[in-house]
């Protein structure tokens, strides 16, 4: 169903062409067009998102799933999501739904309102509602609605992101979404731009922005054999978080399965994950975790001053073992996060 849209403008009094602040793209849309997404369509000269309401996935998941290592660690996440995405990354791995607009130019989903997605949340035990799996930008109506209810009934909001949303949609999320995992995918403009259709800059700026702004971050980086594997690339991806972010945002390295359209190269040999986690903790990152690989070790959270292990993960088996309030039990060490045991 349509909905009139957030963040949008006329070009000009008497021009019906509209220009879209939701994302970077900021696309110029045409009557009768559509942006980048393929889920928000000019008629008649005001923009409507054609994704309110209509959910494509709904799953209870563990938070670690976003991937989120420190924000209610061990607590369920109801997970939603609509169809689209501002992106078009060749190793999707929900390509079905974030690209079904774009390539089978049709918009699937089932009627949900906003109210009966977070009282479903309340009623499955769920302590966050996330929305995950596509991007959630491209739904922000959508989300923002559905967060407000949400914290009505004491839940928090979390997104996975791409990071390409506009400040103006920064803005406000602001005091709604309370934790966010954004993909940095390289450190290269080249890579966002051939493997991805979009530019690095907006990601870089809206890491510190979305910090700035209160919201706790962490951040997963793909590993691709082949194309951000070498070590000049992880180490400038670890150093920017490090000297941009500070030492304590998480880094999880996420080992690759073929995919979409890049399903001529292998996964991620653990080598290649543990060198990179090795870059990070050299770096200087306190929290470096690889992820898709269950039962490494380095899924764990260690205390960065003792380096005990103070939350024991496999896979999504999250066990508390030296954490009391947000403190390692062996030092007094802090361990930062959002409502940590
Ligand atoms: S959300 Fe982004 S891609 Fe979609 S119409 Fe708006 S600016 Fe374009």
């Amino acid at each position: 169903m349509a909905h009139e849209a957030i963040l949008w403008e006329r070009l000009a009094p008497d021009d019906p062409r509209v220009r879209c602040n939701l994302c970077a793209h900021r696309c110029v849309i045409p009557p009768g067009r559509l942006g980048v997404c393929h889920v928000r369509e000019n008629r008649d000269g005001t923009l409507y998102t054609l994704v309110y309401g209509r959910t494509i996935s709904q799953h209870v998941d563990p938070i670690e799933k976003k991937p989120l290592f420190h924000f209610q660690p061990g607590s369920s996440s109801y997970s939603i999501a609509t169809a689209g995405c501002n992106f078009r990354c060749a190793f999707c791995q929900n390509w079905e739904i974030s690209q079904m607009p774009r390539e089978q130019k049709t918009i699937l989903g089932s009627p949900a309102t906003p109210a009966q997605i977070a009282q479903a949340a309340r009623r499955a035990g769920c302590a966050s509602i996330a929305y995950t799996y596509t991007e959630p930008t491209v739904f922000a109506e959508y989300a923002l609605d559905t967060a407000r209810e949400a914290l009505a009934l004491g839940l928090k909001n979390v997104f996975v992101s791409n990071g390409y949303m506009t400040p103006e949609l920064v803005h406000l999320m602001t005091g709604l979404i309370h934790g966010i995992n954004v993909d940095l995918k390289a450190g290269r403009g080249e890579f966002y731009h051939k493997i991805s259709g979009a530019a690095l800059e907006p990601v870089l700026a809206n890491l510190k922005l979305l910090q700035q702004a209160g919201i706790w971050l962490e951040v997963t980086t793909l590993v691709i054999p082949g194309l951000n594997d070498n070590d000049a690339e992880l180490r400038w991806v670890a150093s920017y978080l490090f000297n941009e972010l500070g030492p304590d945002v998480p880094w999880h390295i996420s080992r690759f399965y073929p995919q979409y359209k890049m399903s001529d190269r292998p996964p991620t040999p653990a080598a290649t994950l543990e060198r990179a986690w090795h870059i990070g903790r050299d770096v200087g990152l306190h929290y470096v975790y690889v992820g898709n690989v269950p039962g490494h070790r380095s899924e764990s959270t260690f205390c960065p001053r003792c380096g005990t292990t103070v939350i024991e993960r496999y896979g999504y088996h999250v066990n508390i073992r030296a954490l009391k309030n947000g403190v390692c039990t062996q030092c007094g060490t802090a361990i930062v996060g959002v409502e940590m045991p």
